[in-house]
């Protein structure tokens, strides 16, 4: 029989160096492979539908959630994101081991369903080098920016409840550290 593959669930606030972390696991562990989530919030410049997101709308995600299609979703800074329960099996049942970059609420509710789940929290070095970063990758007006900001001590308050703590620093020791955990 063939072996299901582990489920990586990664979190952490908003600028933090997820997508970057993701990326690089991505292309240093074969086996790995992302599920892109929906989300109601409208795509960024440079952003594809079906790439970074499915861009789904309201009615689409309620409808979504009402039947079940959904291993998790939250609401986060003022829009829904969620995971198609359907995606993450499919994959998992193939052998492919499956990473979510999700928020904290999401990541409980997965530690829930599916218990041998890895949750692995990315924090920053200091909230300071948080806001540095978040302002320089120049994507949030200045409105979601502070709800970002806000919602980054919630997140932090968190980590406690995951598996591994990376803390993202020097980001080459960050990408090994995550390397080394999913292999
Ligand atoms: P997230 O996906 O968590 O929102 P990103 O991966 O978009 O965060 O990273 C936010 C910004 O911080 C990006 O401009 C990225 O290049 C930068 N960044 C990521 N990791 C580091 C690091 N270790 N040191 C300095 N800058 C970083
Ligand atoms: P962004 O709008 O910056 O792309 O993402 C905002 C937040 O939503 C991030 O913390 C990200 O981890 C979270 N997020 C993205 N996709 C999902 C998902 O499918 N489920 C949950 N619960 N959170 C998600």
């Amino acid at each position: 029989m063939m072996k299901t593959g582990r489920l990586f669930v990664l979190s952490g606030p908003s600028g933090v160096g997820k997508g970057t972390l993701r990326e690089h696991a991505l292309n240093n562990a074969p086996n790995l492979t992302y599920s892109i989530s929906c989300t109601t919030r409208k795509p960024r410049e440079g952003e594809t539908d079906g790439v970074e997101y499915r861009f789904i709308s309201r009615e689409k995600f309620t409808e979504g959630i009402s039947r079940g299609l959904f291993l998790e979703y939250a609401h986060v800074h003022e829009d829904y994101y969620g995971t198609l329960r359907a995606d993450v099996e499919r994959e998992l049942e193939v052998g492919h081991d499956v990473l979510l970059e999700i928020d904290v609420q999401g990541a409980l509710q997965v530690r829930e369903k599916m218990p041998g789940a890895v949750l692995i929290f990315v924090a920053p070095p200091s909230v300071e080098a948080l806001e540095q970063r978040l302002r320089g990758r120049g994507t949030e007006a200045a409105g979601s920016l502070s709800v970002r900001l806000a919602n980054a001590e919630k997140e932090l308050a968190m980590k406690d409840e995951y598996d591994y703590v990376i803390v993202n620093d020097d980001l080459d020791t960050a990408c090994e550290e995550l390397r080394k955990i999913i292999l």
